[in-house]
C-alpha cells in the first residue's frame, strides 16, 4: 500500500482594464508597453488568477475576500506579496503546490519572451517551482474586451496535494 496522498484542484480567472500611461505588471514581470493595467494593486492580473486559483483549491474564498481592494493596506501592494500570503495559506493547511498552468488574454504587446522571466519571478515565493509554472498566452483574434485592447485577462488552473488523510 502507498501512502495516502489528497489531491484538490483549482480554478482562477481575473480581468484587469488597460489604459495609457500606465505600468503593465504580468506575472510580477515589468513589461514594455504603451497600455497598462489599472487596478487597486499593481494590477498584476495573472498573480490575481494563481492566488485565485490556490484559494480555490485551498476552499478559502477568494482573493478580494482576503485582500479587500477597500483596504488601504492594500492600495498598490505588489501582488507578489499577496502570492506569498496565500503560499502562506497553503503551508498552513499543510499542502504542498503540485504544478499551475495558466492561459493571459491579450492583444498586444507580445509577451511570449517575457514568459521565462515571469516563470522564474512566480517561482521566488515559497510554494513554487519553476518547472511546475506553465503561462500560455493568446490573443482572443480582435474580438471582445481583450480584442479591442481595452481589457487584459488571465485563468489558471492548480492542482495541490498532500500526504495523509
Ligand atoms: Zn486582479
Amino acid at each position: 500500500m502507498g501512502m495516502l496522498m489528497k489531491i484538490k484542484v483549482g480554478f482562477g480567472f481575473d480581468v484587469h482594464k488597460l489604459k495609457e500611461g500606465e505600468p503593465l505588471w504580468i506575472g510580477g514581470v515589468n513589461i514594455p508597453s504603451e497600455k497598462g493595467a489599472v487596478g487597486h494593486s499593481d494590477a498584476d492580473v495573472l498573480i490575481h488568477a494563481i492566488c485565485d486559483a490556490i484559494l480555490g483549491a485551498l476552499n478559502l474564498r477568494d482573493i478580494g475576500f482576503h485582500f479587500p481592494n477597500t483596504d488601504p493596506e492594500y492600495k498598490g501592494i505588489e501582488s507578489m506579496k499577496l502570492l506569498e500570503k496565500v503560499c502562506d495559506m497553503v503551508r498552513e493547511h499543510k499542502y504542498t503546490v503540485n504544478n499551475i498552468d495558466s492561459t493571459l488574454c491579450l492583444e498586444k504587446p507580445k509577451i511570449s519572451e517575457y514568459i521565462p522571466l515571469m516563470k522564474k519571478t512566480l517561482a521566488s515565493v515559497s510554494c513554487l517551482n519553476e518547472e511546475d509554472i506553465s503561462i500560455k498566452a493568446t490573443t482572443t483574434e480582435k474580438l471582445g474586451f481583450t480584442g479591442r485592447e481595452e481589457g487584459i485577462a488571465a485563468y489558471a488552473v492548480v492542482l495541490i496535494k498532500k500526504h495523509g488523510i
